[in-house]
């Protein structure tokens, strides 16, 4: 853990292990730490936040290019820490490091775009300004699909706005965020601004960080079932809270689109990260006229989709996170296929060449399927595609927003009313039109409804850091 500018063990000593999902090795002993190390944690960063929030824009943004330049110096290094540790193919893990290393360049940016205003006042005498100042101490929770630019989506605009923080990564994926941890380090971070505190069970860190009254602010990206817990328990101490939560996201193939075209993007962005992403898409929805060639398209590409170690060259499709993840996957497609779905091609876990010591589920096509079925409203992260043959154009809409989430929507039409009527009526926080990649740190991400609250990248994202204040001066006095 680093705990005050030090690498520490947890004060008894214990830890964890962390296992390779592609062959169940074991890769790392991890400090356990709980309450004793939080609160540690939270003593560093509350005293380290006088000096980093008076630090100028540029000083704090100086930090943020340095720890940029390391991270993509150490590419291939991060890489293969990501592969090991998560089991992402390693041309995916590269680019999750770019797409990480994009937020330090980015807020390191905008640390210096931190601007006020003046407002004109009805009263002769009087001025109005507004100011932005650092929210305080944050405490930041990470999950493990992402383990690096999860990271630094919200290490990155918290230290621009010139607050100190205290991060928990997750259990399956400590060693990314250790990777991270070092090179800010040797970025030259100040003692306390930055703390990570790791451990096998996140409930007593959790608390930790709904109850400590240093803690201004708490950002999470994870289930929506654990961000609802920590909403609550935030509102104790009305903490401020950015959460980014789960999603459900439909992709929809209009009548009017090529179904090749469409079919080709789907099987890229469905099988990123086998599917554990928050944004990858749960219901495809295609115009039953089109459904054959649209099938032959998506079957013959995920034919080509190789599962293996995401260490070896050409594989596509990487393990799971755990066992469970696994069960969930085979309980929603047994469930679609028992409910009348007719399975396409995948269906099982793969035990083949070793794959047994791993997490792998092979890609999986499931057509016919219905309102009824679990897979049709539950958050999948896994391998599937679950398609929906539709008659009537004029219910899509409906059909589409009819979730509790509201994070990610695709859509392929070539019409441009057609467009900005997806575009401009789906409830959701990020719509890729004919895009399957609607994503940057340029660009604000987050969601609507249970997908979560705030929204992290772009100008926005260093806003959910900074408090605004108003001041009134009079001139008489
Ligand atoms: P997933 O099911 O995708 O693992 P979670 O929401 O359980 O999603 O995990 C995301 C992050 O939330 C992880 O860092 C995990 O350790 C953390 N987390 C899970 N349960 C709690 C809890 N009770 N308190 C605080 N953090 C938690």
């Amino acid at each position: 853990m680093f705990i005050d500018g030090q690498w520490i063990q947890a004060k008894d000593k214990k830890t964890f292990s962390v296992i390779n999902p592609a062959n169940g090795d074991v890769i790392g002993m991890i400090p356990d730490g709980g309450e004793a190390e939080a609160k540690m944690a939270v003593t560093a960063a509350d005293k380290a936040f006088p000096l980093w929030s008076s630090r100028t824009a540029y000083q704090r943004s100086a930090f943020l290019y340095q720890a940029h330049t390391l991270m993509m110096e150490n590419l291939e290094h991060l890489a293969g820490t990501m592969t090991q540790e998560q089991g992402k193919p390693i041309q995916a893990a590269r680019n999750e490091v770019k797409y990480g290393a994009d937020f330090l360049l980015w807020f390191a940016e905008e640390a210096k775009r931190i601007y006020g205003k003046t407002i004109p006042s009805s009263r002769a005498d009087q001025r109005f300004m507004v100011i932005k100042q650092p929210v305080g101490v944050v405490a930041a929770i990470t999950p493990w699909n992402y383990p690096m630019s999860m990271i630094t989506r919200k290490v990155a605009p918290a230290l621009a706005a010139g607050c100190t923080i205290v991060l928990k990564p997750a259990e399956a994926t400590p060693l990314c965020a250790i990777e991270i941890f070092k090179l800010l380090e040797k970025a030259g971070l100040p003692k306390g601004v930055a703390n990570l505190v790791t451990g096998l069970d996140p409930e007593p860190v959790g608390k930790v960080f709904m109850t400590d009254k240093r803690i201004a602010k708490l950002t999470f990206t994870g289930s929506t079932a654990i961000g609802k817990m920590l909403a609550r328990g935030a509102a104790g101490q009305m903490k401020r809270v950015s959460l980014e939560l789960g999603g459900h996201a439909p992709f929809i193939v209009c009548k009017d689109a090529d179904p090749v075209h469409a079919a080709k993007g789907l099987s890229l962005v469905k099988f990123l990260n086998t599917g554990q992403a928050c944004i990858s898409p749960n219901r495809i929805y295609v115009h039953s006229t089109m459904k054959e060639a649209f099938l032959k398209v998506l079957t013959e590409k995920v034919a080509q989709m190789t599962a293996g170690n995401g260490m070896s060259p050409g594989v596509k499709i990487g393990p799971l996170v755990n066992a469970a993840a696994i069960e969930k996957v085979d309980s929603q497609v047994k469930d679609a296929i028992k409910k009348g779905a007719t399975l396409v091609s995948g269906g099982f876990r793969i035990m083949d060449n070793e794959m047994d010591k791993g997490y792998f589920y092979a890609p999986t096509i499931l057509d016919g399927v219905t309102e009824e079925m679990r897979i049709y409203r539950e958050e999948t992260f896994g391998p599937v595609l679950p398609v929906i043959s539709y008659e009537n154009e004029d219910d899509l809409l409906k059909m589409a927003n009819d979730t509790d989430y509201g994070l990610a929507a695709y859509v392929y039409t070539k019409a441009h009313s057609t467009a900005m009527k997806f575009f401009e009526g789906l409830h959701f926080g990020i719509i890729g039109i004919n895009d399957i990649n609607p994503t940057s740190a340029a660009a604000p991400f987050g969601g609507m409804k249970m997908s979560g609250i705030g929204r992290e990248g772009a100008c926005e994202g260093i806003d959910e850091y900074l408090e605004t204040k108003l001041g009134g001066f009079s001139l008489n006095g």
